[in-house]
C-alpha cells in the first residue's frame, strides 16, 4: 500500500508551503472550533501566534451534532482566516464537509481537513486526493487504525496530496471524557505509515483542563505535532467552547510544551 512503512521506509516530510510537518520537529496547529467573524479570529490568530503556533485552524463549515447548531460562517469565514493567518504570518487548516466545496476551500487554505464524520466518506476523500494540498485526516468517531489507514490510502491513491494524520479520540463505553484519546495511535501509525501524525488533545478529551496533559503526553509519545482548540473567551465560544483554552492556559500548555520537545 502508497501509505504504507513497506512501500516507503523513509518518514514523508510534508510541506506546508514552507511549514515542515514530520521532520522532527513539534508543529502547533491552534485556533477557534468555529470562525465567528473577522475580529474574534483576528484575535485568536493573535493569541495563536504569541504562543508559537504555526498553523491557524478553524471552522467555516461546521459539522454539528444538530442541524439547528451554528453551522459556520461557509465562505465569509474561510476569508476571515485568510486574511487573519496572512496578518500573522501563519498557514490556514480548514473543514470540507462537501465535495462541491473543495476547489472554494482549496482557494483559501493549506491544509484540507476531513473530519471525523467523514473519514469514510470515500468519494470526498478521492476528491480532495486530487487537489494536491496536504490533507489533515481526522480519525472516525469509531474508527479503527486499519479503517483509518485505508481511508487515507484513497487519498494517496491518487498521487497527488500527502497525508497528516489527526488521532481525536475514539469513543467508547467512558463518558467522563468526550471521546477516549489514543495515545497508542501515535507509535501504531509511525510504525505502519511514513505519513506525519499529529494529536488533537480537544477534542480527545472534550475538557479544557485535560488538554495541556494530553498535549505533553503527544509530544512523549512521538507526534509530530498537535491540532489544539482555543478562544479569546472560551465561555462565549460558539462551539466547543469547554474544550477550548484562555489565553493564559494556551501559553502556559506552550511553554511546557516547548520545554518538552528540547528535552527529547
Ligand atoms: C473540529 O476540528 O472542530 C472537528 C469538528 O473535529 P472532529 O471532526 O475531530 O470532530
Ligand atoms: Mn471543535
Amino acid at each position: 500500500k502508497l501509505t504504507s512503512r513497506e512501500f516507503h521506509p523513509q518518514d514523508t516530510i510534508v510541506d506546508v508551503d514552507g511549514v515542515k510537518i514530520g521532520d522532527g520537529s513539534f508543529v502547533t496547529m491552534a485556533g477557534p472550533c468555529s470562525i465567528e467573524g473577522l475580529e474574534q479570529i483576528m484575535e485568536t490568530a493573535r493569541m495563536a501566534k504569541a504562543g508559537g503556533a504555526k498553523i491557524l485552524r478553524g471552522g467555516a463549515f461546521k459539522p454539528r451534532t444538530s442541524p439547528y447548531a451554528f453551522q459556520g460562517l461557509a465562505e465569509e469565514g474561510l476569508k476571515y482566516i485568510r486574511q487573519a493567518a496572512d496578518a500573522y504570518d501563519m498557514k490556514v487548516i480548514t473543514e470540507v464537509m462537501d465535495e462541491g466545496h473543495i476547489d472554494m476551500v482549496a482557494e483559501y487554505s493549506d491544509i484540507i481537513q476531513i473530519g471525523a464524520r467523514n473519514m469514510q466518506n470515500f468519494k470526498l476523500l478521492s476528491a480532495v486526493g486530487k487537489t494536491g494540498k496536504p490533507i489533515g485526516l481526522k480519525r472516525g468517531i469509531s474508527g479503527t487504525i486499519d479503517e483509518w489507514l485505508n481511508a487515507a490510502e484513497y487519498i494517496a491513491v491518487e498521487e497527488k496530496s500527502p497525508v497528516i494524520f489527526i488521532e481525536r479520540g475514539i469513543r467508547t463505553y467512558e463518558t467522563a471524557t468526550r471521546n477516549t484519546f489514543d495515545l497508542s495511535a501515535v507509535p501504531l501509525i509511525k510504525k505502519l505509515s511514513h505519513f506525519p501524525i499529529i494529536v488533537d488533545p480537544s477534542h480527545g478529551t472534550g475538557v479544557w483542563d485535560l488538554v495541556t496533559p494530553m498535549a505533553r503526553a503527544g509530544v512523549a509519545a512521538g507526534a509530530d505535532g498537535m491540532i489544539v482548540e482555543i478562544h479569546p473567551d472560551p465561555a462565549n465560544a460558539w462551539s466547543d467552547g469547554p474544550q477550548s483554552l484562555n489565553e493564559k492556559t494556551y501559553l502556559k500548555m506552550m511553554k511546557e510544551v516547548d520545554l518538552l520537545v528540547e528535552a527529547m
